[in-house]
């Protein structure tokens, strides 16, 4: 079987190792120390076009297919060590772009659409809560129409991004007594009154993105930002979790491909015992194991 990139995807692929390499690789250490998100990357990848890939053009975006932006995402994590900056992009593509994308009124994107493509907004999602993470249909932030505009209360937890995001696509439910079928989706830019960033998580790991609380306090939401209809919030977050469950494993196959480049030239150069520890059986079976993941996860994610 063939398991290439056709012409269009080897060249996005390819033109996304180009940018990242000559225009992502800007202090990633001391970003980290400082768990710093680089706005400047942010805009820079925007400006290449990533945010907007699979957004059609009259919506700001490159109007790619599923397979375009995949392949470009694998070259961008090739080539860009930052992964908390992906992990950001990531995280606003699937779960705030692709959602009003699939599910907003005409007017909604125009709205927001075109400022998740061009970098001017960083969009995130707030789901999960302390009781409702693989359960998270069980979630009680509520939303009550009142007049022209919903009334949110409630707290999201582990929220990428928050502490920075400018959009968020959040769930509540408007009908506890109807369980699932009660839940819905709402757009809040982060001006909304009554929304605010309680606090920031700290994490090990991933540290260029930082992860937040945020709160709902009698929050004012205009009823137009009501995001697919009411009561099928679930559909909306089912349909960011499929893109998202499918679409960031292509970072992740950037990002091995880059490593195991990295052990295997460690490996030819760093001399033990006078040779390249590579020439040990136990390092040559680490990377022929990276390798054999690598080759087995590419066709995977692409199917
Ligand atoms: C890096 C990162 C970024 C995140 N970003 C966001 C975000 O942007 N927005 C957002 O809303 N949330 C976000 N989350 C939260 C994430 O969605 C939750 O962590 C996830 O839903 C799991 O919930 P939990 O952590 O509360 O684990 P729990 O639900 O408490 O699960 C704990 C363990 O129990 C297991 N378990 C639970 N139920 C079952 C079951 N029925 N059968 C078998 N095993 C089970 C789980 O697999 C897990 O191993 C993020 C999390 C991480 C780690």
């Amino acid at each position: 079987m063939d398991f290439a990139l056709s012409e269009a995807q080897q060249r996005w692929h390819d033109a996304a190792v180009r940018f990242a390499r000559e225009e992502l690789s800007d202090d990633l250490p001391g970003r980290d120390e400082r768990r710093e998100f680089w706005r400047e990357g942010w805009r820079r990848c925007a400006r290449f076009g990533v945010q907007g890939l699979p957004i059609p053009a009259e919506l700001g975006g490159q109007g790619q297919g599923l397979p375009e932006t995949i392949a470009a995402m694998e070259g961008l994590a090739y080539g860009c060590p930052d992964n908390g900056l992906l992990f950001a992009i990531n995280a606003s593509m699937w779960t705030n772009a692709i959602p009003i994308l699939r599910y907003g009124t005409e007017p909604q994107k125009r709205r927001y659409l075109p400022g998740l493509c061009d970098g001017s907004l960083v969009g995130a999602n707030g789901a999960s809560e302390t009781e409702a993470g693989s359960d998270i249909f069980s979630m009680t932030t509520s939303a009550e129409r009142q007049g022209d505009h919903w009334k949110l209360n409630g707290r999201k937890t582990w929220v990428t991004s928050g502490p920075v995001a400018d959009l968020f696509v959040c769930y509540a439910t408007t009908d506890p007594s109807r369980g699932v079928l009660g839940l819905s989706a709402f757009i809040i830019p982060k001006d909304t009154p009554g929304f605010r960033v309680v606090r920031e998580i700290k994490k090990l790991g991933v540290r260029t993105v930082p992860m937040g609380e945020i709160a709902f306090e009698d929050c004012r939401v205009p009823l137009e930002n009501l995001l697919g209809r009411e009561g099928r919030g679930a559909d909306v977050f089912n349909c960011s979790m499929e893109w998202e469950r499918g679409a960031i494993p292509a970072c992740a196959l950037g990002t091995m491909r880059r490593q195991l480049e990295r052990c295997v030239e460690h490996a030819r150069t760093r001399k033990q015992f006078g040779k390249p520890i590579g020439k040990f059986q136990s390092v040559a079976n680490k990377i022929v194991d990276m390798r054999l993941r690598l080759e087995t996860s590419r066709p995977l994610v692409y199917k």
